[in-house]
């Protein structure tokens, strides 16, 4: 199969060294080299993002809404509510997970284009006392929006609610201060910023918040985040895991130590940066104003006349996956990702493909 730039939020381009780990002899989930290989793994990860001290790491296999899932169902107790601050398809995603658990959500919706109202979530959280969680999507994946993580969290304290936040898309290429935020339960994929495989994704437990999700009857048997904890800390994960995702988790884990999470963020920042410039010289429209825009989403408008699937006959036969809009946004506009490993090389024949088919 031929090699193409994928320019879609994750699966991304990975490194070879994290390709050829798949190669790794066979091994058995109930024995001790992978009960090493899921610590090592854990412990990777805690230290790339510098809380070891302070935050567990738990792993579903299944893409990244598995653990979404196992977050939202696991974290909300009986007869209580979850706040969902949604201002897109993700946020709209964690909305109907909890429903489909029986949970109560209070929907705090509002533009897909803009910054949540952190004040009308402040007021929900005033006038509800039910409410238990408050949950957020960090980058906005469906529109490229990087949601206020840290005035959330000032709120969660303030108003002593559980903090879960999917940083799905995030983790790993913007900027996050978990001491600052005070995130309980933060959501994170193997395959997006993290730069391997798809098949194995986890969420970050501050650990005084374990006791009070340990107390609440799991709603789930495969999504049991406590449970899972419990099973994976005593070498004996509940099910049969992804063993490959997790050999190529461990040598994403250490590329990305290698590299350091500051210089991962610098480096896609720096790729957004001349890529715009270029959607600019070509005359194409954002959706997202520049304060709020991520270092790895960039969501442009369809120029008037100009289909989608057009487009992507464009850049596909360049050697480059462009990303179509979701739901309403399918006729509306197009995204462009950079995550993952796109070369110097390939950032220099992307700009060029922009000019040629835009003809700027
Ligand atoms: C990718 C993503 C998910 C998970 O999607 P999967 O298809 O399950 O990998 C959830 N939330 C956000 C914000 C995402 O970008």
């Amino acid at each position: 199969m031929k090699r193409y730039v994928l320019l879609n939020p994750g699966p991304v381009n990975i490194k070879e060294k994290v390709r050829k780990a798949l190669l790794s002899p066979d091994i058995c989930h109930r024995e001790p080299e992978f009960s090493a290989l899921m610590t090592g793994c854990a412990n990777k990860l805690l230290r790339a993002f510098a809380i070891a001290k302070s935050y567990d790491a738990v792993f579903i296999t299944g893409s990244g809404t598995a653990a979404l899932e196992a977050a939202v169902s696991s974290c909300v107790p009986r007869g209580k509510k979850i706040l969902v601050v949604n201002n897109g398809i993700y946020g709209e995603r964690i909305a109907e997970i909890a429903r489909r658990h029986g949970i109560n959500v209070a929907d705090v919706k509002s533009d897909i284009a803009q910054a949540p109202d952190l004040g009308a979530v402040e007021r929900r959280l005033k006038s509800d006392r039910s409410i238990a969680v408050v949950a957020m999507v960090h980058h906005e994946t469906s529109t490229g929006i990087l949601n206020p993580v840290n005035e959330a969290g000032r709120l969660c304290r303030k108003y002593k609610k559980l903090y879960l936040l999917d940083s799905i898309s995030a983790i790993g290429g913007e900027e996050l201060d978990f001491a600052k935020c005070g995130v309980d339960i933060c959501v994170g994929t193997a395959n997006k910023c993290i730069e391997s495989i798809p098949g194995v994704s986890f969420a970050l437990v501050r650990k005084p918040a374990l006791p009070m999700i340990e107390k609440i009857p799991p709603r789930s048997l495969y999504f049991d985040l406590p449970g899972n904890l419990k099973g994976q800390k005593a070498g004996v994960p509940l099910f049969t895991p992804a063993v490959q995702s997790f050999l190529a988790l461990d040598a994403a884990l250490d590329e990305l130590l290698k590299e350091g999470v500051d210089n991962r963020i610098r480096r896609y920042r720096a790729l957004a940066l001349r890529l715009r410039r270029a959607f600019e010289d070509a005359g194409l429209e954002y959706l997202i104003a520049p304060a709020y825009r991520s270092n790895t989403i960039t969501a442009l408008r369809l120029p008037e006349g100009v289909t989608y699937e057009k487009l992507h006959r464009e850049f596909k036969s360049r050697g480059f996956v462009i990303y179509a809009g979701q739901s309403k946004l399918k006729e509306v506009i197009f995204r462009i990702a950079n995550m993952g490993q796109i070369s110097e090389g390939e950032g220099r024949r992307l700009i060029a493909a922009v000019r040629s088919i835009f003809r700027a």
